[in-house]
C-alpha cells in the first residue's frame, strides 16, 4: 500500500469511529492486565462475562492475593486453559505486591517479565492503560495487515514492525482498536464482508471481489505459536495408551 493510501485509510477509520474502544471489560491498569491475560485464546465476551463478578470484589493484586487461586478458579472456569490463567495470575499479582509497590509497571520489558505476559498482551496494556502508540498484532491485526497489504509479514511481529514504519504518528494511537474491529466485524476471516467495507477501494486483496466463499488462507501459524499460556505438563502415558499406540502403528504397518 502506498503512504497515501495508507494515510486514507486511517483518515476513514477515523471519520467513521473518532474514540474507538476495545471491548474488553476493565476498572484500571490492573484489572486490564488481568483480563488480557484472561483472553488469550478465548474470546472478548467469554471473558467480560466471568470478571464481572470478580472485578467486584478484586480490583489490586493484594485482593487477587486474598481471594486465593482456588477461588479465582471459580470466577474464571468458564474460560479456556483457566488452570493455567490463574496460576499465572496469582504469581503475576504476587510480583507486582513484592515487586512494583502493587502497580502495574509501565514498561515493555518489565511487563513481559511477568507470567502469561508476552509481547501482545504488554502492547495492549502499554495501549490503552497508559495512551502509548503501541500495536499489538492480534490474529485480526495480522490477517487485516496481511490482506489489505498494509503491513504483510510472516510473523506478527514482523506486521508489527511494519506498523510501526507505514502507520502514520497521528493515527497511531488508535490504529490497535480500528484494525481489530475492522477484522473482526468487516474483513473477517472465512468471508470478509467486501461489499460494506470502507476501504474496499484501497485494499490489495486479490481474493475480495470473489468474497462470496471461504477467502484465501493467511500464514497463521506463527500467530498461533504466540502467547499460549505455559500449559502444565500433562499425566505421562498409561501402559494402555502406550499399548492403544502400539496397535495403531502394527495396523498401518500391516
Ligand atoms: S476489501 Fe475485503 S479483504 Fe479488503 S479489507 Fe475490506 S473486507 Fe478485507
Amino acid at each position: 500500500m502506498k503512504p497515501a493510501q495508507i494515510e486514507e485509510m486511517f483518515r476513514r477509520f477515523q471519520a467513521q469511529n473518532p474514540d474507538p474502544r476495545g471491548e474488553l471489560d476493565y476498572i484500571n491498569p490492573y484489572t486490564l492486565l488481568v483480563a488480557v491475560v484472561l483472553s488469550a485464546q478465548a474470546t472478548d465476551v467469554s471473558v467480560n462475562k466471568a470478571t464481572e463478578p470478580l472485578f467486584k470484589i478484586v480490583q489490586t493484586p493484594a485482593q487477587m492475593l486474598a481471594l486465593g487461586e482456588e477461588r479465582l478458579r471459580a470466577y474464571i472456569r468458564t474460560i479456556g486453559l483457566f488452570n493455567t490463567k490463574a496460576r499465572n495470575v496469582i504469581r503475576l499479582s504476587q510480583i507486582l505486591v513484592e515487586q512494583h509497590g502493587g502497580q502495574v509497571p509501565r514498561d515493555r520489558a518489565v511487563l513481559e517479565t511477568l507470567p502469561g505476559v508476552g509481547r501482545k498482551t504488554a502492547n495492549v496494556v502499554l495501549n490503552i492503560a497508559f495512551a502509548e502508540p503501541t500495536i499489538a498484532v492480534d490474529t485480526h491485526i495480522f490477517r487485516v495487515g496481511n490482506r489489505t497489504g498494509l503491513a504483510p509479514g510472516k510473523t506478527p511481529r514482523e506486521v508489527e514492525d511494519r506498523l510501526e514504519k507505514v502507520v502514520p504518528e497521528a493515527y497511531k494511537l488508535h490504529a490497535h482498536h480500528w484494525l481489530i474491529l475492522h477484522g473482526r466485524y468487516v474483513c473477517k476471516a472465512l468471508k470478509p464482508d467486501c461489499p460494506r467495507c470502507l476501504i474496499e477501494d484501497l485494499c490489495q486483496f486479490k481474493g475480495k471481489l470473489l468474497a462470496t466463499g471461504p477467502a484465501a488462507p493467511t500464514p497463521l501459524k506463527a500467530l498461533k505459536k504466540k502467547e499460549k499460556p505455559a500449559k502444565a505438563k500433562g499425566p505421562a502415558k498409561t501402559g494402555r495408551g502406550k499399548a492403544k499406540a502400539g496397535r495403531k502403528r502394527a495396523a498401518r504397518a500391516s
